[in-house]
């Protein structure tokens, strides 16, 4: 996207140098705020835009926690199932044997 023909949100006699990355506003080159490589027009939409990706990190985190845990849950329930099954031969024998 040309940014070349618009002017800076805050200098309508400069050309604008970048699009605001959050809000798509265009900044020249001293109003321009970078973060991580990206461009944003004020630390507003820069802080905005880093909550954001910090969101998606604990998002993923919590996908692939809940992810492993759930096999745990599973591994555990077929651990019960198992032992359970082998204890109820076990009565089950004793109490024939009786
Ligand atoms: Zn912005
Ligand atoms: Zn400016």
């Amino acid at each position: 996207m040309s940014v070349a023909d618009k002017v800076c949100l805050n200098h309508t006699d400069r050309e604008a140098a970048f699009l605001c990355l959050s809000c798509r506003k265009p900044v020249c080159d001293e109003c321009t705020i970078a973060l991580d490589g990206s461009h944003f027009c004020s630390t507003k939409c820069a802080e905005g835009h880093a909550r954001t990706n910090a969101n998606m990190e604990v998002y993923r985190g919590q996908q692939k926690g809940g992810f492993i845990s759930l096999i745990i849950k599973l591994a555990i329930i077929g651990v019960i199932l198992y032992f359970g099954w082998q204890y109820k031969e076990q009565i089950m024998n004793m109490v024939n044997k009786a």
